[in-house]
């Protein structure tokens, strides 16, 4: 395995641990297909996104989601 994916893998988990200990309710959005939920490419199995930009972005896009459909 590449060392920088596994740093990459590495900062993910956290971000996730660091995601579970928010209040529930954006996370049950978030499944894992085996895809990146943002671009679609394919991702380690265990992981919804292909890098942290992905998921920044995405996460940005439900909460404007949120808003529009409020
Ligand atoms: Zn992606």
């Amino acid at each position: 395995m590449d060392v920088l994916d596994k740093v990459q893998q590495d900062l993910e988990t956290i971000a996730e641990l660091a995601l579970k200990n928010r209040p529930k309710g954006s996370e049950r959005e978030a499944e894992e297909t085996g895809y990146c939920l943002y671009c679609g490419e394919p991702v380690t199995k265990g992981r919804r996104w292909c890098s942290q930009e992905c998921r920044n972005d995405w996460e940005h896009e439900q909460q404007r989601r949120k808003q529009n459909g409020k």
